[in-house]
């Protein structure tokens, strides 16, 4: 997920570099001429040539819908995913734990993740509304305050590798870091959060990264002076985290659902809440989970021609 200043600068070099040409014609897409970006997990799409090139393009089988995303023949997450969080660096004392912990316990089930339910594989076969969150675990600075991205898959590695938590290939590792580490490849600067997949001990392993953002809440907080559980960083990180959930579930390979932009399902809402309320501290939110208001970004409904929602 983009930072509220998104990747400009990025997106225009991008555009230059391959905008269509007098020879575009002549390079037919199975998907046609518009199927030319695929998602990176953070918010943004690059060309598929970039990133596997002719094996992603001739295994692709899209299906255009009328609703601005179209499926791309990869599997879904599907039945009842499993949230694992790991808690790295330091968090003691921080009310983090219990309003992220009620997100994860509360956000399957709930109208807004019943958006998900509007995605579907090749067997027609859809995303449930439900998720579990059976375990979290805690990762003291196993890896320092400045991650590298392969930082973050080794600390979803040796997690399950210690038997901490389960291998899980219906599992989402959601790696969440204290305020004083880093996420060196542009948490901040680029991404509040992203997420990915990759091969953990002969698994599929959907992970994600998600920074506090009282690291930067000038570019990863909607709400900068009070927030809905009077955590700032924590109550933009459920947003993210809702985020990064409702694209791992409906894009966890990054093959499946996104538009032609490579953008997923909530890349398409990103910094978009729709009808807010206030809460009895001043801040706004737009959903009660479990008791705790919550100002969580829309996601991209499948359905009716396609709309940003809060809720299905
Ligand atoms: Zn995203």
């Amino acid at each position: 997920m983009k930072t509220k200043f998104g990747v400009i600068v990025f997106s225009v070099i991008v555009s230059v570099l391959f905008a269509p040409g007098a020879w575009s014609g002549a390079v037919r897409h199975p998907g046609g001429e518009d199927q030319d970006y695929v998602p990176t997990g953070r918010g943004w799409g690059v060309p598929d040539t970039l990133i596997e090139g002719a094996q992603k393009r001739s295994s692709r089988t899209t299906v255009k819908t009328s609703n601005g995303i179209n499926y791309h023949g990869g599997p879904l997450m599907l039945g009842t995913p499993n949230v694992y969080y790991i808690w790295y660096g330091n968090w003691s004392g921080n009310t983090a734990i219990n309003i992220l912990d009620n997100l994860a316990f509360t956000l399957g089930g709930s109208p807004y993740y019943n958006i998900n339910t509007t995605y579907y594989d090749g067997s027609n076969r859809k995303v449930s509304n439900a998720l579990a969150a059976p375990a979290s675990t805690t990762d003291n600075y196993s890896r320092g305050t400045a991650l590298t991205d392969n930082d973050v898959l080794t600390i979803v590695t040796n997690s399950i590798s210690s038997g901490t938590l389960p291998k899980d290939s219906n599992g989402i590792y959601v790696v969440l870091t204290s305020a004083d580490v880093n996420e060196t490849s542009g948490f901040c600067t680029q991404y509040c959060g992203w997420h990915s997949h990759a091969n953990i001990l002969g698994m599929d392993a959907k992970f994600a990264f998600v920074g506090n953002a009282d690291r930067c809440p000038n570019a990863c907080a909607a709400q900068t002076s009070s927030s809905p559980n009077g955590n700032i960083g924590a109550d933009a990180m459920a947003s993210t985290i809702a985020h990064e959930v409702d694209e791992a579930v409906t894009d966890p390979d990054l093959n499946a659902w996104y538009d032609t932009r490579g953008y997923e399902n909530a890349d398409k809402c990103a910094w978009k809440f729709g009808t807010v309320y206030k809460t009895a501290n001043g801040s706004s939110a737009n959903m009660n989970l479990g008791g705790l208001n919550y100002l969580i970004q829309q996601n991209w409904l499948n359905a009716g021609g396609g709309k940003c929602a809060s809720s299905y």
